[in-house]
């Protein structure tokens, strides 16, 4: 149960208030500038809300174990600010760049073309997850140096992705948007600590987690306050070893109807082939989502990650021309 109230009242009274007199266990939410929410954590009836709470505006159910992160919660879809940058409703990017960043030269090449191409969100690891701890590591803070200042001078806006609670300061200063990675969509205690921020987050789906996972994880981040995420396809593990993982198209739709939350697919990491990465991006786009997420590299046979599922401009270019088209038949 979730009960809303006006914020016309001090806020931190009205709720100390609340837990006062009718001693419910609650999770607050700010809901907008004029309400706020509390999801009520204990078994009790409507009428007892209604005699010991003043100021309430509405009562919500939501019978799925994710609450704030659901449609019923909220039925207009949530739209992310990156600053001038928008994703969810019918805002629609296209986020570009290598797997990692590897030094100066490549990723300001990479960056000048994209800016070129159209692109207002680049990406770039700086700490990487590898499954093997004799692979590339990433480069570390020096990137994310970099990356801010190279990014900043094109007017581009920096998602990269963030491995430790231990980091969120320096990565606050120096990126627009936080990933967390599809190994770390279950570190909870991070989660907890970004729903803090009100920067975006960009939370990839776990290699092996179901939807009700995904938006389980999300609700970790949007409890605390923060509900600027974007949630992101990126393949499941499946019985099928001739890609890299399997793409999970129907989690578009379905979490387009569950939450109000953006979704955009990354077809990269799904695929693992460079070849299939438009065709897996047309078929995302078909299916409704509000952004794509590829790895693009200016040489990608010498790149020191992922380099066999990273396109090259050109590709890139035709893919997002397709991806506009398909756009404009869809609306
Ligand atoms: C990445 O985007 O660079 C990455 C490591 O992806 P994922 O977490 O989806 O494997
Ligand atoms: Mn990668």
């Amino acid at each position: 149960m979730i009960i809303f109230f006006k914020k016309d009242i001090d806020r931190k009274c009205s709720i100390e208030n609340i837990k006062h007199i009718s001693g419910l266990d609650f999770v607050p939410f700010n809901f907008d500038e004029n309400y706020i929410g509390i999801h009520i954590l204990s078994d009790v009836d409507e009428k007892f809300i209604y005699d010991s709470i003043d100021g309430i505006k509405d009562i919500v159910y939501v019978d799925k174990p994710y609450k704030f992160v659901s449609r019923d919660f909220k039925k207009e879809d949530t739209i992310v600010h990156i600053g001038d940058v928008k994703i969810g409703g019918e805002y629609f990017e296209t986020i570009g760049g290598p797997c990692s960043f590897e030094n100066e030269d490549m990723f300001m090449e990479i960056a000048k073309s994209l800016k070129e191409l159209g692109v207002n969100i680049i990406r770039g690891g700086a700490f990487k997850p590898r499954t093997s701890p004799y692979f590339f590591q990433g480069i570390g803070k020096y990137a994310l140096i970099s990356m801010r200042k190279i990014t900043s001078d094109l007017g581009l806006k920096l998602v990269s992705e963030i491995v430790s609670t231990e980091d969120i300061e320096f990565f606050n200063e120096y990126v627009d948007v936080f990933q967390v990675g599809a190994r770390n969509m279950q570190n909870f205690e991070l989660l907890k600590k970004l729903g803090e921020c009100n920067k975006p987050v960009l939370l990839k789906r776990g290699l092996s987690a179901t939807i009700e996972e995904f938006l389980l994880s999300a609700e970790y981040i949007v409890s605390k306050g923060n509900i600027n995420v974007i949630l992101c396809e990126r393949g499941i593990r499946t019985f099928e070893k001739s890609t890299r993982n399997t793409l999970d198209i129907s989690a578009v739709p379905l979490v387009k109807k569950l939450s109000h939350l953006p979704i955009i697919v990354d077809p990269s990491h799904a695929s693992g082939q460079f070849d299939l990465v438009e065709p897996l991006a047309l078929a995302s786009v078909s299916a409704g989502c509000n952004g794509i997420m590829v790895e693009v590299h200016n040489d990608p046979e010498n790149a020191l990650s992922d380099g066999h599922q990273s396109i090259k401009f050109k590709r890139f270019d035709d893919m997002n021309k397709k991806i506009h088209k398909i756009r404009k038949s869809l609306f």
